[in-house]
């Protein structure tokens, strides 16, 4: 029967497809597909495992001390039956030789299927059965690990789509790490729904860098919807309907081949300069996060990266943390790629909803009962690991010797902070002579993403020579709203009056001294704010590369004098969205340049 559930949209566009339900603590599971004629052999890693675990488990049953309680040679027991039970391998095989997935990811899918009717079971004793069937699971998963090395990409040699069931995948999970939806970028899915998670959550920004439709916040979605059901996810309104009849099936591949056109069509206007009609050059820059991530940029028409989130290079690597050659050859690779184009390298904004584990800030929120978006995040955690900041100042700035880089610092708000940093940048360059390692000028900016940093921003400004503004940080902090918990999502408002004035304010301070300011939140890649951020003057925007068209077709449409008159109306109400709406959008539809 068809129901729909409902989210935050975080990624536009429709995705139609099969779900793929994955447990949080089962993501880092590998998902790819085989090859049919594969198909034998992993059916076989199947059964090497499970023979594998049966000899585990009856060698410890055999072992267990003769004083050991009764129920723990009974538990094994019951693992073993799990273990040798049908409805787990039969039904697995099944997922192998019909869908295609490797043996890891045809195991948790079953599981999911099972743990659901276990948890339907009016039986208490038979519902905590679950757990069992879990720790087995987990015992074969591991079994399979000791073999071939696993990942979520597609098996060496085996094109993402060449497999017998043609269905495209969806994928549904309570939620999904920041680190992990990176993972993911290579993989099989063509959209995303979790149950929580808010619209600038990391999770949120990697779905949009990959630019495939994604729902978050959908609170009981990865409980109701169930494994292998025909799903929409449409990423623009947050609405996700399971099981929908045929015609709504073919409203949305309607909707689906109409947004196709609309990218190709957007897609043209790649390597027009973005000018307004009155003739202000705007510059469009790309968010990154790995430097892989450098030739989208390129092909999307930036002239630049206005902000390398570095700190991707330094999540999920079970705590050991990439060394200076690793980094440098990082943004080396990222500084070539761009050909002489600016590279603004952040350092490192580990914290909040980035943790270096893979654990999402959800876990976090509730492993350590603290708000980590006040603690010890970006540049912080830096100068409190003096080292590890040096070495990665070392990596920026011999990265700088080869292409023109900038180099940012995240989320300031201290002068004693801009003091320590710049004292650690000098000892870095000392050190870098002294090693006879060269190195570049690079320029150096602050974000603005507390609310102090822009009351003080003249006093900043001495310092630097640039400005970005994290937006989805401003916002949180100005409003006091986790920007990554679903439940107070509603209240995490760009549009807010405060949050307004803060950003113009942070526009006209760098205008005054006289330094290039940007914006690299999430609104610098939302049509909705193009006009009122060229009102308050704001002349360069960053953001994925899949936005810069859109932007752009944004920016050809508008006339900055004419904008600006509305500027004060749009600050001065208390609902600058309607208002906004109301002033600039029927100038902007007339027939301007398109992409058409
Ligand atoms: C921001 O806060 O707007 C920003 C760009 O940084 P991040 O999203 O990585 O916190
Ligand atoms: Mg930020």
């Amino acid at each position: 029967m068809s129901f729909q559930v409902f989210g935050l949209p975080v990624s536009r566009g429709v995705a139609i497809g099969r779900a793929v339900l994955v447990a949080s603590s089962r993501i880092d599971v590998a998902h790819y597909f085989i090859n049919e004629t594969d198909v034998e052999a992993e059916t076989e890693r199947l059964r090497g495992a499970r023979d594998a675990v049966a000899l585990e488990l009856t060698t410890l049953q055999r072992d267990l001390p003769v004083d050991a309680p009764p129920e723990l040679s009974a538990l094994l027991d019951v693992h073993l039956m799990l273990l040798r039970d049908e409805t787990l391998v039969l039904a697995t095989k099944q997922w192998i030789r019909e869908r295609h997935y490797n043996a890891e990811w045809a195991l948790s899918a079953q599981l999911e299927v099972l743990a659901r009717q276990f948890d339907e079971m009016e039986d208490d004793y038979l519902r905590e059965r679950k757990a069992d069937l879990e720790q087995v699971v987990e015992r074969l998963l591991r079994a399979m690990a000791r073999g071939p090395s696993v990942s979520y990409a597609p098996a060496p040699g085996v094109p993402p789509r060449d497999f017998a069931g043609e269905d495209p995948l969806v994928l549904i999970a309570n939620d999904i790490a920041p680190a992990d939806m990176l993972q993911f970028k290579r993989s099989v899915f063509t959209g995303f729904v979790t149950d929580v998670g808010g619209k600038t959550s990391h999770t949120a920004i990697v779905a949009r860098s990959m630019d495939i439709p994604a729902v978050v916040g959908a609170r009981e979605a990865s409980r109701i919807i169930r494994q292998d059901d025909w799903v929409v996810i449409d990423g623009d309104t947050g609405v996700v309907v399971v099981d929908p009849s045929p015609i709504v099936l073919e409203e949305y591949r309607f909707r689906q081949r109409q947004s196709g056109l609309e990218r190709d069509r957007l897609s043209r206007l790649r390597h027009t300069q973005a000018i307004t009609l009155d003739g202000e050059r705007v510059e469009m820059l790309a968010n990154i996060e790995l430097p892989g991530d450098a030739a989208a940029a390129v092909e999307a028409g930036a002239v630049g990266v206005g902000l390398f989130r570095s700190e991707f290079l330094f999540m999920n690597r079970g705590g050991e943390l990439p060394g200076e050659e690793e980094q440098f050859e990082a943004y080396r690779a990222a500084v070539e790629a761009m050909n002489g184009l600016p590279v603004t390298i952040r350092t490192v904004d580990i914290g909040a909803d980035k943790p270096l584990d893979r654990m999402s800030a959800n876990e976090l929120r509730h492993e350590h009962a603290l708000n980590p978006a006040l603690g010890l995040r970006a540049i912080r955690w830096s100068l409190s690991e003096p080292g590890m900041f040096r070495q990665q100042l070392r990596a920026i700035l011999r990265a700088s010797a080869h292409g023109k880089v900038r180099l940012l610092l995240p989320m300031v708000a201290h002068l004693g902070e801009v003091r320590q940093a710049f004292e650690a940048i000098a000892k870095a360059k000392q050190q870098l002579d002294e090693a006879g390692k060269a190195w570049g000028n690079v320029e150096i900016g602050t974000m603005v993403e507390v609310p102090a940093a822009v009351l003080m921003l003249p006093r900043l400004l001495k310092h630097f020579d640039f400005v970005s503004v994290g937006t989805n940080d401003l916002i949180q902090y100005t409003l006091a709203i986790d920007r990554a918990d679903e439940a107070v999502a509603h209240l995490y408002d760009p549009w807010h009056p405060a949050v307004l004035q803060l950003i113009h304010r942070a526009i006209a301070e760098a205008h005054a001294a006289g330094k290039p300011v940007s914006i690299c939140g999430e609104m610098a890649g939302d049509t909705a704010f193009t006009d009122v951020l060229l009102a308050m003057g704001l002349r360069s925007f960053s953001m994925h590369p899949s936005r810069i068209s859109s932007i752009k077709q944004r920016v050809l449409r508008a006339d900055t004098r004419a904008l600006r008159q509305h500027l004060q109306e749009v600050l001065a109400s208390d609902d600058p969205e309607a208002v906004s709406q109301g002033l600039f959008a029927p100038r902007s539809a007339r027939a301007t340049p398109t992409a058409a």
